[in-house]
């Protein structure tokens, strides 16, 4: 049964804010995490981004800063780079825009100032990168007397770029009785460890570990040139022309691309992301469902409750980065026994993400390659990706009898 955020237990004005969001149902880490968190518990959430992680841990903090004190900070967010502290501060943004509620970004590589004024003013929330942390804490503009919340977020991330020290001298500070939320892509041992000091007896929350392709998939892998993608495409469809297809896309703004060029081709396309209106995503994902258009090019999330039968063709416009969204993508073909096609458009630089996607299903799969689309450089074939590649280039060891060098 498909669960929605109001049964989670989130609160309305979180609920409206979704609403506004566009988010039609939770994802399934948002189903796992959301309640444990809101029960106060310690989660240990493993999940890559693309998956609704950040709501998934915002949510419980938004609600549970909604009553109390303001202007305390309450909550603390770690994440490893600029780029994911900016991302959280938008979402908290976001999702909190009917509460009253401070949040502010802390990181390196900016000036100090105006960070130690927004801090000095009173927030609630802080999202920082540990090492401009550890530089505001020690010069006491930051009082985690009364923190209530800690966030660890892309711990393997943070611990791989050498973070580890510095977090658990953060750990060192914060109030021993406080809840915290770990998410990571995969638990590492050194992960695991970092869990096991900073959490309690926490709820393991895992999202599409085990993951397997149905058996009905034939999957296609054509090498092509990034540029040509588009023309493929629409050269596959053409060939094709029978088949319900969904064509999965990384971004919105790739969705809309593909979906233009498509339709500059003469193909019926609907498009379905997260920028677009509830009622235009309603109108597309229904015209697809009726057969009106042939052609739904769709981001990852916003795919996620698509509960459409029949698709026969399932095309991967990019290789995603994360392997077990492969199997989500594809597995939206081929439902119930019946067979289904999974075609994935491979530039070079998405070879090696594909060999992820091969480990992890552990099968290989031939590289084609439609004649007219030939990519500049040619793809190892299986057998090869198996042996180890040859050195490129000429040898740099002397050649026998070649006189020594001085
Ligand atoms: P994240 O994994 O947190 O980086 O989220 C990935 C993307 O999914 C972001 O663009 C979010 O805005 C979006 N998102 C998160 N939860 C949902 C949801 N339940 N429905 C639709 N989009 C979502």
């Amino acid at each position: 049964m498909k669960r929605s955020f109001e049964s989670l237990g989130l609160e309305p004005k979180l609920l409206r804010a979704l609403d506004e969001q566009g988010y039609i149902q939770p994802t399934p880490i948002q189903s796992e995490a959301i309640p444990a968190a809101l029960d106060g518990r310690d989660v240990v959430g493993s999940a890559q981004t693309g998956t609704g992680k950040t709501a998934a841990f915002l949510l419980p903090i938004l609600q549970r800063l909604e009553s109390g004190p303001r202007r305390i900070l309450r909550a603390l967010v770690l994440t490893p780079t600029r780029e994911l502290a900016e991302q959280v501060l938008n979402s908290a943004r976001a999702y909190g825009r009917h509460l009253d509620l401070k949040c502010v970004s802390v990181y390196g590589g900016m000036p100090m100032e105006p960070q130690v004024r927004a801090l000095k003013e009173g927030v609630d929330i802080v999202i920082a990168t540990p090492g401009r942390l550890l530089d505001h804490m020690s010069r006491g503009y930051v009082d985690t007397s009364k923190l209530e919340v800690l966030v660890l977020d892309e711990a393997d991330r943070m611990l791989d770029m050498g973070f580890s020290r510095d977090v658990h001298r953060i750990l060192d500070s914060l109030p021993t009785q406080r809840q915290t939320l770990l998410f990571s892509a995969t638990i590492t041992g050194e992960v695991d460890r970092l869990a096991h000091r900073a959490l309690k007896d926490y709820e393991a929350v895992e999202i599409g570990r085990r993951a397997e392709a149905a058996d009905g998939i034939e999957h296609f892998l054509v090498a092509v040139d990034k540029p040509r993608k588009r023309s493929l495409l629409a050269k596959l469809l053409e060939a094709l022309p029978d088949n319900r297809t969904l064509v999965f896309t990384r971004t919105k703004h790739g969705a809309e691309s593909v979906a233009h060029h498509l339709r500059r081709e003469g193909n019926d396309a609907a498009v379905l992301h997260g920028g677009k209106t509830q009622s235009a995503r309603n109108e597309a994902l229904g015209r697809f469902k009726r057969g009106v258009t042939r052609v739904l090019v769709a981001t990852d999330v916003a795919a996620r409750g698509i509960d459409v039968d029949d698709i026969a063709l399932v095309v991967n416009y990019d290789v995603p980065r994360d392997p077990e969204v492969y199997v989500h993508r594809v597995g939206r073909t081929a439902r119930a026994g019946a067979q289904g096609i999974a075609m994935t458009l491979m530039s070079p630089d998405e070879w090696l993400m594909m060999r992820d996607v091969e480990k992890l299903l552990g099968r290989r799969f031939s590289r084609e390659i439609v004649p007219g689309f030939e990519p500049a450089v040619t793809p190892m074939q299986p057998a090869e990706l198996t042996q180890r590649p040859r050195p490129q280039g000429p040898s740099l060891r002397p050649r026998r009898g070649a006189a020594p060098r001085r």
